[in-house]
């Protein structure tokens, strides 16, 4: 392979910030609003045109483990409902993709989050183990940002990895889960199609219902979630060895899970009956990436901790959501793998969300520090949307009282007590 070396480049600090966050799925508004609401200038770094990853660009705007949550998760819950939202007989809660677009925005704006669309965090400037800056690039050119403290919520901890800082990477075999490129699909009637899985015995009989015409979708539970007001999100392909961080890998994975998204829909539509007027409206902009980085923080959650439902005294939120491992290889199955432990209700620690070797830096989301196992449950965003507002929140509070992250005591339990 060849190389090219850039010449030494003089970058424009295009602001100032109290705290940037990167990425602003459901950990990264979580963080912003949080911060902000505690008087921090906060400015939000999102690569696409809208916040919320998984529930909007992810199509897949279905929040596991929502109950037991307090805090910004009970608001959203709220603005969903009020919206043509949901809670299902699962009692997970679902809102229609484009109006938790418009929430998450209105609920930023409102707290003063200075939002910046298009914009890819691609490199940091250091001081010793301190950021100073990180890099972005945009149709604004290449542009750099400083804050005192920054929160990586990137979900594949990306700010982390380009800072310098370890991680874990996938199972003992180095593969993660599978991924998944969901459509959004309607011409549905949500009633019929209720009943149909009520009578026919829900997910297995769609999947016996698909198989029995010889389609064979390479996720083996596939699965319509009704967002409510008539849109549904379909889940019915996995990406084998995806990475999250490799480009050409994540372009393969795209194009095979956008021609199987579009051979199951027709071949639903050509059955008639109930599915007879079902249309692709729309899929995610992004591939569903189940799992990146972990980046190694101050404290670790590990297997144990779930089976034992461990406490903490530094707890922000109690997980009880159950491990969740989507058969990374095919050849063993390709719905969900064998689970390893049975999950008891488990505190998350604040050491997790924060850095073991940067100093002001923290993370939040799916990139939090855990194992394999562990984050298989914890990463479902009924727990990232605490995690955020417990990482923006410390963070306020690590500047107010001028002392390290790891420092903060007493950062709110945003979760009740099961
Ligand atoms: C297919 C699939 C189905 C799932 N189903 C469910 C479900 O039904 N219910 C549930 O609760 N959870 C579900 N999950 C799990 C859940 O989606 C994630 O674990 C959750 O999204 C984690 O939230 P997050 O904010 O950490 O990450 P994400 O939602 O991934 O958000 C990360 C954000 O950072 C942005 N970003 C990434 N890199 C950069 C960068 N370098 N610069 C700038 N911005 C960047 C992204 O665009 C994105 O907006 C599912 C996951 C997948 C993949």
């Amino acid at each position: 392979m060849k190389n090219i070396t850039l010449t030494e480049r003089t970058l424009p600090v295009k602001g100032e910030y109290d705290i940037i966050v990167c990425g602003g799925g459901p950990a990264g508004v979580a963080a912003a609003l949080a911060a902000a609401r505690q008087g921090a200038s906060v400015m939000l770094i999102e690569r696409n045109q809208c916040c919320g990853g998984i529930w909007t660009s992810g199509a897949m705007p279905w929040v596991l483990d929502h109950k037991n949550k307090t805090g910004i998760l009970a608001e959203i819950r709220t603005l969903c409902l009020e919206r043509g939202g949901m809670i299902h007989a699962s009692g997970s809660l679902s809102c229609p993709t484009e109006a938790m677009r418009l929430l998450l925005e209105e609920l930023l704006e409102e707290a003063n989050v200075r939002i910046r669309y298009g914009t890819l965090v691609t490199g940091v400037q250091l001081e010793g183990k301190t950021l100073t800056h990180v890099v972005t690039e945009s149709k604004s050119g290449t542009e750099a940002w400083g804050a005192k403290r920054f929160i990586d919520c990137t979900g594949d901890g990306d700010l982390a990895a380009l800072a310098g800082c370890s991680f874990e990477y996938g199972g003992d075999d180095g593969n993660t889960q599978p991924s998944s490129f969901i459509g959004i699909v309607c011409g549905l009637d949500p009633e019929e199609v209720r009943e149909y899985l009520a009578s026919n015995g829900g997910k297995p009989k769609f999947k016996a219902l698909i198989e029995s015409h010889g389609v064979f979708p390479s996720y083996g539970m596939p699965s319509l979630f009704h967002l409510g007001q008539g849109v549904f999100a379909l889940m019915s392909n996995h990406g084998y060895k995806v990475s999250a961080i490799d480009a050409d890998n994540l372009t393969r994975k795209v194009i095979e899970g956008r021609k199987e998204l579009h051979a199951h829909v027709n071949f639903l539509r050509s059955l008639g009956g109930i599915w007879r007027n079902i249309a692709l409206a729309g899929s995610s902009d992004n591939l569903g990436v189940r799992e990146g980085r972990r980046i190694r923080g101050v404290e670790y959650v590990d297997w144990k901790h779930l089976g034992s439902g461990g406490r903490c005294a530094n707890a922000v939120c109690r997980a009880t959501f159950c491990v969740d491992v989507h058969a990374p290889d095919p050849a063993k199955g390709n719905v969900i793998a064998d689970q390893k432990v049975t999950t008891k209700p488990y505190d998350i620690p604040w050491g997790a969300l924060v850095s073991a070797e940067r100093e002001n830096l923290l993370m939040a989301g799916r990139c939090i520090s855990g194992d394999f196992i562990a984050h298989s449950s914890y990463r479902v965003t009924g727990n990232s949307v605490p995690l955020g507002e417990a990482a923006g929140y410390g963070a306020a509070v690590s500047i107010r009282e001028n002392i390290a992250p790891a420092d903060v005591k007493n950062v709110p339990f945003f979760s009740t007590e099961n």
